[in-house]
């Protein structure tokens, strides 16, 4: 029987592992951790109403990717609808027009000729936006991309805009239920045989020629790899021939970095402190400069996001040092006293994806000057290997869900594709 290995059960491999399952291939999931959906990871407090996410936590607009799963499964969504505010300079106030500033930039950013691809921070410097705007949009691209803005690439922000308008990805989502439930409808696989699983499951070699794949001790005809960009570009694991123009491209794109830091404390405070109805609280000055709240769901729970430059500034600082640093952003923008908000902290937890030796980074990004990257790290090579995964995607859904499970589709239909090809 025709058998593959999917390498990395995030939705990208459980995504090719579901339709090449579902159309009779025998499928082999190697996973290094223990367990499945990579960067969606989904924990459950019971004394909390929501369950709190470490990774992924969005659903951004409506990609059918997403919404099938939520049509079949009856998944309750929430939309965040709330008040963002914002604290600078020792001032909170309520920042009505952030989506109007961002949308002035995002329509610009669409309608501008463009000559020549260069960073974010040297677009938006040949417009006459006001201080207030550019400012808005340096952190918004900076925090939502993970990126630095003097790096990424404007053609690719455009292509994020297009890709993100045509499915309304300005109105995010979240599935009231948790994030994993996107998981387990994808590894809830239809069709014979089931795939063989392998949790715990280290990969460090991919031996290769044409046909014929090995990782470890697993053979298969063929392969998808979904390893995160940092993984391919740390050189963790080594292809045998090596693949230089996929090492390349690799090399091309970034890594972008996220620490997320969540706070559950004893009650809602903000609300008793006038910053009343919160969906987002915008920090700029703070290393910690995004939080927001469970909304729909009303808890007692903040999340603070650092992203990008943020992050950078934070790297290497351990658990402790990263709760303080987030307690003390956050005592800063609602002027309380970072003592005061401990004494009312229940519990945290701390999520750096940077350290994370599985992914070494939350999600890529595509640097001025580099859009072919993408299209050359998801090339198959000589019909064996094929490549999914989030930095693999050329749609302008990058860094996303519902971009990594396409490009898990795409990898199983090259394949499909592949047989009827060798079959006819
Ligand atoms: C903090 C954070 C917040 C995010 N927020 C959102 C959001 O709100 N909305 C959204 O749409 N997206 C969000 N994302 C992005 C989204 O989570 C990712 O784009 C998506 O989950 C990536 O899926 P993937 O399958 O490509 O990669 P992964 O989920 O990383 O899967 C790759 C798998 O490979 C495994 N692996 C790694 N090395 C090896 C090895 N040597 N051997 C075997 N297996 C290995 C990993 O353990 C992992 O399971 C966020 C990401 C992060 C980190």
């Amino acid at each position: 029987m025709h058998s593959v290995l999917v390498i990395g059960a995030g939705v990208a491999g459980l995504a090719a592992a579901r339709k090449l399952t579902a159309a009779g291939l025998q499928v082999t999931i190697l996973e290094a951790r223990n367990r499945l959906g990579g960067r969606i990871h989904t924990v459950r407090d019971r004394t909390l109403p929501i369950p709190l996410e470490l990774g992924a936590e969005f659903v951004h607009g409506q990609p059918e990717e997403i919404w099938e799963i939520v049509r079949d499964q009856n998944l309750v969504l929430g939309s965040l609808e709330g008040n963002h505010w914002c604290s600078e300079r020792g001032v909170v106030q309520q920042y009505d027009d952030f989506w109007q500033r961002w949308e002035k930039v995002a329509e610009t950013l669409k309608n501008a000729k463009i000559e020549r691809d260069v960073s974010f921070s040297e677009f938006i410097r040949g417009f006459d936006f006001n201080e207030e705007t550019r400012r808005t949009a340096i952190g918004f691209v900076e925090g939502f991309n993970a990126a630095r803005a003097d790096r990424i690439s404007v053609e690719s922000l455009r292509l994020a805009q297009q890709a993100s308008d045509e499915i309304s990805g300005d109105t995010p989502y979240r599935i009231l239920g948790g994030y994993d439930h996107v998981v387990r409808w994808l590894s809830s696989f239809e069709g014979e045989p089931k795939p063989d699983i392998n949790l715990n499951t280290i990969v460090h070699d991919i031996e290769w020629r044409r046909g014929y794949v090995r990782a470890n001790q697993f053979v298969a005809e063929q392969a998808v790899v979904t390893l995160p960009l940092a993984v391919l570009q740390a050189n963790i694991v080594n292809f045998n021939p090596p693949l230089p123009a996929k090492a390349d491209a690799a090399r091309q794109l970034v890594m972008g970095h996220v620490i997320k830091v969540i706070l559950c404390f004893q009650s809602p405070f903000w609300e008793d402190h006038g910053i009343s109805n919160l969906a987002f609280l915008h920090a700029q000055d703070q290393k910690f400069r995004t939080w927001w709240t469970t909304r729909p769901v009303v808890s007692p729970v903040l999340v603070g996001w650092a992203g990008g430059t943020a992050a950078e500034a934070l790297a290497g600082m351990d658990d402790d040092d990263l709760l303080n640093a987030a307690v003390s952003s956050l005592a800063h923008a609602v002027k309380r006293s970072p003592g005061a908000l401990m004494r009312e902290l229940r519990s945290y937890v701390v999520a750096d994806w940077q350290i994370d030796p599985f992914s070494l980074g939350a999600y890529s990004y595509v640097p001025a000057g580099a859009m072919s990257a993408p299209w050359a790290l998801s090339e198959p090579v000589a019909n064996t290997l094929f490549f999914a995964g989030e930095a693999t995607n050329v749609d302008g859904h990058f860094g996303t869900v519902h971009g990594a499970i396409a490009t898990g589709y795409r990898a199983a239909d090259e394949i499909l594709a592949s047989r009827e090809h060798k079959a006819a």
